[in-house]
């Protein structure tokens, strides 16, 4: 009886030390893998915010100090509604602040891993017109889209696919986060917005 139970208990135990986890020393610095925000202190949130972006779509390049001491830096903040505009439809709209700090969140700490690049903004602002031109293109646009009211850009960082930059804008827990993935040389976009948060393939 007991030689049983321990031959039925013995390849549970072998197995359980296979799958216990080394005793290494606590490493901190994360490999990109597993970004997440939630780690970040209040020192991070209230450091001086400067935004690095660009727009492929225009060549256009901008790096903004646009908030400091609690406060929006109107100057800068105009700039970045500007950079952020419907391109196509030559419209600038007010964006929402807090789209901004998401995407200067991401970009302050990525760069604590020493990934200073610029973020690549591909879409932003987007009048009704130019979102229904896109849905009758074909390309992925929801009726209804939070672009039309500045709550939503798509974003790409080089250096970083989909799953891992989507993965770090949804540990923010801030609003919704879109997987577009796509081959080629340049891979896919994250659509990040404001809105509820949810999470979706497209
Ligand atoms: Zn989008």
């Amino acid at each position: 009886m007991r030689l049983s139970a321990l031959g039925a208990l013995a390849p549970t135990l072998i197995g359980q030390a296979q799958a216990a986890p080394q005793s290494a020393p606590a490493d901190l610095t994360p490999p990109p893998d597993l970004f997440d925000a939630q780690l970040l202190d209040l020192d991070f949130w209230v450091k001086p915010r400067t935004l690095s972006v660009t727009r492929p779509q225009s060549g256009e390049r901008a790096k903004l100090l646009y908030w400091k001491d609690g406060e929006v830096i109107d100057s800068a903040y105009q700039q970045l509604c500007h950079l952020l505009r419907d391109v196509n439809g030559r419209e600038t709209a007010p964006i929402d602040p807090k789209l901004l700090e998401m995407l200067w969140g991401t970009q302050a700490f990525i760069a604590r891993y020493g990934m200073d690049q610029p973020l690549e903004i591909l879409s932003g602002y987007r009048t009704p017109a130019s979102n229904a031109r896109l849905l009758e293109q074909g390309i992925p646009a929801a009726r209804k889209s939070l672009h039309m009211v500045g709550k939503a850009a798509d974003i790409r960082v080089a250096s970083l696919n989909e799953e891992v930059l989507g993965g770090l804008i949804r540990s923010f827990r801030q609003g919704g986060v879109g997987y577009y993935y796509r081959s080629g040389p340049k891979g896919g976009w994250i659509h990040a917005d404001t809105g509820l948060n949810r999470t979706w393939k497209g």
